[in-house]
């Protein structure tokens, strides 16, 4: 008989076997090939802790690329799809139809944002993913001016530092060099405006002067390009992947109004933002807009399965009726509306119907201001900044000039490594720590994840 496998062994095994046949997202492979960014499997979770085939434990502070609201492995969640799928697993959502779809596009456009001054959101067509559902949007955009008459309008205007996705379509209308640069000779040229980023403010100017600085660029940009333009696409109130830079609703209210003066219509991106995570359930009800199109996906399952949905306008929806099928949406991808994934998006939805997330939300948000308080003292701290349950920390060189960290530094690498080796996935955009947990983390876990990040920033900035 072998002798028991030692777990630290168990995990170098699982680790070789991931680096023989896997080619990671997101990630410069030689990284892991040399060890200089540890690769770590995971083979559980259990609430915000993930764990690890050696038993280590991390404690989930990005909740999973900020797909994860409730914890891992939430037993609600998990049952709906263990139900579903001994029930119906999958069928095509073309010329057929299942309950857990219908009943989740029913409670989407319950939840929806509303305004008074704009249509309501009437109809949800399903992706499965969030970059496929900002495609859809973009596309049933174009194809409805278009089948309106309006053969103008084939550009789309995006927000200077955007972030909508990685397949092409989406890639074009994000404004990340790092993702987009190499690309972008395969790419549509969008209208890039100035983001109204609150970073940006001039000295002594409000964040909400700032915002209203980029709406009159904005009016600028329609007034010469108006006619040309589908749509206006934005990430509502934070732009996550950009560095999770936040600014003032009213930017919000000003892209409405202009939108609708401009005969354009408004994507809301909330696909990072959206189900609590900037506060409200929906970050556009903190302006009190609607958009004519929304994309939904992450958060929308809970985590535990890939989806997507677009909310769109009756007026949108209408376009596309007609007796010519090249007229139709002919969009669609297999698994579009897998009942599995629409179980778990109804549990999830089910979960804020019955508990107060978001009132439990704002005292979580209190406590992470709280603890990061201190951390804002810190002479590499430019900002500490936060919406909801989004708590961001801008490290620089100097924070009077607000100085970039060298890149040679690589201050956000030495910060992951440190509270990796400290039992906390942080994954820094850049030199931006953020926390962005899962919503159940309780204040043991938020103390742990505090001492952890002043460590990591010491970790960042060593030897500058
Ligand atoms: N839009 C936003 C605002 C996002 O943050 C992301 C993912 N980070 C996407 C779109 C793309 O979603 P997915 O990764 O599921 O394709």
């Amino acid at each position: 008989m072998s002798a028991p496998m030692n777990s630290d062994t168990l995990q170098a095994q699982w680790r070789q076997r991931d680096l023989d046949a896997l080619w990671h997202p997101c990630t410069q492979m030689r990284e892991h090939h040399s060890g200089e960014l540890p690769l770590v499997p995971i083979r559980r979770g259990q609430g915000v802790w993930l764990e690890d085939f050696a038993g280590r434990r991390y404690l989930d502070a990005v909740s999973s690329w900020w797909t994860n609201l409730f914890g891992h492995a939430e037993p609600r969640i998990g049952a709906a799809i263990g139900a579903q799928a001994l029930e119906l697993e999958q069928v095509i959502l073309a010329g057929f139809s299942h309950a857990p779809a219908i009943e989740l596009a029913e409670e989407l456009l319950r939840i929806a944002p509303r305004a008074d001054s704009s249509a309501p959101l009437a109809k949800v067509f399903f992706a499965d993913n969030g970059s496929a559902g900002v495609e859809v949007a973009l596309k049933m955009s174009f194809h409805s001016h278009r089948n309106r008459g309006d053969d103008r309008r084939t550009r789309f205007i995006a927000l200077s530092n955007s972030y909508h996705g990685e397949t092409l379509g989406a890639l074009a209308v994000s404004d990340i060099p790092l993702y987009r640069r190499i690309y972008a000779p395969l790419l549509l040229t969008p209208l890039f405006t100035p983001s109204p980023d609150a970073w940006y403010a001039q000295p002594g100017e409000s964040a909400r002067a700032c915002a209203e600085r980029a709406a009159q660029a904005l009016q600028a940009l329609l007034e010469r390009e108006g006619d040309s333009v589908c749509a206006l696409i934005l990430e509502p109130l934070v732009q996550c992947a950009g560095g999770m830079r936040m600014y003032h609703p009213h930017y919000l209210k000003r892209a409405r109004e202009l939108c609708t003066r401009f005969g354009v219509h408004l994507i809301a991106d909330e696909i990072a933002v959206g189900f609590g995570r900037s506060g409200s359930l929906f970050a556009c009800e903190q302006a009190g807009i609607a958009p004519d199109l929304m994309c939904v996906s992450k958060g929308l399952t809970g985590g535990f399965l890939p989806l997507a949905a677009v909310l769109a306008t009756q007026h949108i929806y209408e376009a596309f009726l007609d007796d010519s099928r090249e007229r139709a949406f002919l969009h669609s991808h297999s698994y579009t509306g897998n009942p599995l994934a629409c179980a778990a998006a109804r549990a999830t939805l089910d979960i804020f119907r019955s508990e107060p997330v978001l009132e439990r939300n704002r005292h979580t948000a209190a406590r992470m201001a709280a603890l990061a308080a201190p951390l804002a003292e810190h002479p590499n701290v430019a900002e500490v900044r936060q919406t909801g349950m989004i708590l961001a920390l801008e490290l620089v060189a100097d924070r009077r000039s607000r100085a970039p960290l060298p890149a040679a530094q690589r201050g956000g690498l030495r910060a992951y490594r440190h509270a990796l080796s400290n039992g906390v996935l942080l994954r820094p955009l850049g030199d931006v720590l953020y926390w962005m947990p899962p919503y159940c983390i309780d204040d043991a876990a938020l103390q742990q994840l505090a001492i952890v990040t002043a460590g990591a920033i010491e970790a960042a900035v060593e030897g500058l």
